[in-house]
């Protein structure tokens, strides 16, 4: 694995242009709220991408139509924060207990491995990994790394 400084705006971006069209092809809306301050991260960019692409698709298959994805990044001093949220069904409080085990998935053909897949890159690059749900109003990940600092 390849851990270097990029910029987390630029995987937002790449992220999007790889889902949208896929996105409007089910009738939903990717909207992104970009910093326009840097936001220089230490990682591994193909993982980084493969963690994004995975919440961005979960949103795209819970939406049933009309759905609006919201990607928020925003920092301060020391931490980014990448929120991604859905106007889907949202997960309930029984489901929330189990999304990031391995294998646990509610679709017909899902693998159940996105979530703990997500929170293994997660960890690897000493971030953190939240879900909160309001059934029936959609669902929100929430996810904090630290700022790669001058030395890296
Ligand atoms: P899969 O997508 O193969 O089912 P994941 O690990 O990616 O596996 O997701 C596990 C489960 O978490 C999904 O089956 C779904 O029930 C729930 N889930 C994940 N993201 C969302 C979301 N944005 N809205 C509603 N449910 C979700
Ligand atoms: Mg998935």
């Amino acid at each position: 694995t390849q851990f270097r400084v990029h910029s987390l705006h630029e995987c937002v971006l790449k992220v999007i242009s790889l889902m949208e069209s896929e996105a409007t092809r089910l009738g939903h809306e990717i909207h992104y709220s970009e910093s326009f301050e840097p936001i220089p991260i230490m990682m591994d960019q193909d993982k980084m991408i493969q963690l994004l692409l995975n919440l961005v698709k979960n949103a795209c298959e819970a939406i049933e139509e009309n759905g609006i994805i919201q990607i928020k990044l925003s920092r301060d001093q020391k931490n980014a924060t990448l929120v991604i949220e859905d106007n889907g069904p949202g997960i309930s409080n029984e489901s929330l207990e189990k999304i990031f085990h391995p294998f646990y998935t509610t679709k017909e053909s899902g693998t159940g491995l996105g979530l703990s897949i997500c929170h293994k890159i997660v960890q690897d690059h000493q971030g953190t990994l939240e879900v909160e749900s309001e059934p029936g109003h959609g669902a929100r990940f929430i996810i904090t790394f630290p700022l790669a600092s001058e030395k890296d």
